[in-house]
């Protein structure tokens, strides 16, 4: 594999450790997950006696999952046509987790390669760890954590039986599930997930974890890892998980808001002690600038699915409007500083638009790309908004700068066609085979009535 960019992964230690390792645990097949750019975790699965080899030559999987859709059908792009050509899956054996909830398993996430073991342009995990690499070359790492809201229930036809109906929050909620909820901690803690918080959320069936914020990839490899611990836990007792942005038609949605914070080994927190706006130094001003002139086109990939459009309302704390704010639940971007004695570690900002139909690589990528080219311009913040925007005159909104996030995936792709930040950080294979799934889903969803569309996403994520 001379002169191939597998050349220098020098994995094969790392496999066999983790091969023994997991063995140890009881393990005996490995899932390879990949996210397609619909959204959707896709598997191949091997026993683990294969997992050094895996590691060397990975896995078959045709070049057509650029080109997935959300309901398994395949559009196509000039360059991504027709049967011919393979990717390989290649699993990170550091990433490697023996699945507590699914025992003699575990989860393995992947990057994808062509034969000759060069990086498959279209492969997000790459991407994400190619804006990671970018950062880093200013000496800035993005630590980050995403939030998981989804629907408990089971799946019956013609429609789903919530775990509750509310209230919201309550002991009610929490009493007759915690004999899950204690499974899903206890599991989430055993792979090595630092809980931060569980509980019955406001929406029906609706519950949320939260973990500890990391680097980039990895809080995108765990938050697949969390979404399958949680259907895994679900399984065992019975019931069934849906993440899809809205579960029932008008009812408040599930999110997967993003908690980021940028940090230099000798500064600590850019988002804090500095002279910007609430204390942000210029550099993370810049980066969360960029991100907030960039959100517009950044919705196709963070609220990438027909129903995301759903979900992505006012008054809905899902973050529909283009402004920023300290502790503004209805701004895209929420400034969070914490309690006084933890803020120069604890202050983050929350970009709350995203759902989890989002791929999580292609997201923080976005995220990362987006910042950099704040950072790039000098970006600075317009005033930060206290009120809920919705609530303003439009003559108000517009002379503050402040925009309706797009209302539909089709306004979304128009958007993100224009965006030369999101086409030059991601590469035209992986741009435009993403935007033709999105176009295609779009198209699908034609005419098509509100409650059916929502059945057709409900247990697609
Ligand atoms: N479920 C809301 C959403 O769609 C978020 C509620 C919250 O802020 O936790 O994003
Ligand atoms: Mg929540």
């Amino acid at each position: 594999m001379g002169g191939s960019e597998m050349a220098d992964r020098g994995t094969s230690e790392a496999a066999r450790a983790a091969t023994e390792a997991l063995a140890e645990a009881g393990v005996r097949a490995v899932a390879l997950a990949m996210v397609d750019n619909a959204g959707v975790t896709r598997v191949k699965c091997i026993p683990l006696r294969r997992l050094e080899e895996v590691t060397r030559l990975g896995v078959g999987l045709s070049y057509v999952f650029s080109v997935f859709l959300v309901d398994d059908q395949i559009t196509s792009t000039p360059s991504l046509d027709g049967p011919s050509g393979d990717m390989r899956l290649i699993p990170d054996p550091e990433a490697c987790v023996a699945l507590d909830a699914q025992p003699g398993w575990a989860w393995a996430p992947v990057d994808q390669y062509d034969q000759d073991g060069n990086v498959w342009p279209a492969c997000g995990r790459s991407f994400l760890r190619r804006m990671v690499d970018r950062l880093a070359r200013l000496e800035i790492e993005l630590r980050c954590a995403f939030e998981v809201e989804w629907f408990l229930g089971r799946r019956e036809e013609p429609d789903p039986v919530p775990s509750h109906r509310g209230p919201g929050y309550s002991a009610v909620v929490l009493t007759p599930y915690s004999g899950f909820a204690v499974d899903l901690i206890d599991a989430l803690e055993a792979e090595g997930l630092g809980v931060q918080q569980f509980h019955p959320e406001y929406s029906i069936g609706q519950f949320e974890v939260s973990v500890a914020h990391r680097d980039a990839v990895g809080a995108a490899d765990e938050n697949l890892l969390v979404r399958q611990t949680i259907r895994g836990v679900a399984a065992r007792h019975g019931l069934d998980a849906s993440f899809a942005p809205v579960v029932f038609p008008g009812a408040v949605g599930n999110g997967a808001h993003l908690h980021f914070s940028l940090w230099d080994a000798d500064r600590g927190d850019l988002l804090v002690g500095g002279a910007g706006p609430l204390g942000m130094t210029e550099q993370a001003e810049a980066f969360v600038a960029g991100v907030l002139a960039e959100l517009p086109a950044l919705s196709a990939v963070i609220c990438p699915s027909e129903v995301s459009y759903l979900r992505l309302q006012p008054h809905r704390w899902a973050g529909a409007f283009t402004c920023w704010g300290p502790e503004n639940r209805e701004a895209a971007l929420r400034f969070i500083t914490g309690m006084v004695g933890s803020r120069d570690a604890a202050t983050n900002v929350e970009l709350k638009s995203i759902d989890a139909a989002g791929n999580p690589y292609l997201v923080v990528g976005s995220v990362i790309a987006a910042g950099l080219a704040g950072m790039d311009q000098g970006l600075r913040l317009p005033p930060p908004i206290t009120e809920d925007p919705a609530g303003l005159p439009e003559e108000e909104r517009a002379a503050k700068g402040i925009e309706r996030l797009p209302a539909s995936l089709g306004e979304a792709v128009e958007r993100m066609e224009e965006s030369a930040v999101l086409r030059e950080a991601m590469g035209d294979l992986l741009f435009d085979s993403f935007l033709a799934t999105r176009r295609a889903e779009h198209e699908a969803s034609r005419d098509r009535k509100e409650e059916d569309l929502v059945r057709a996403h409900r247990w697609r994520y």
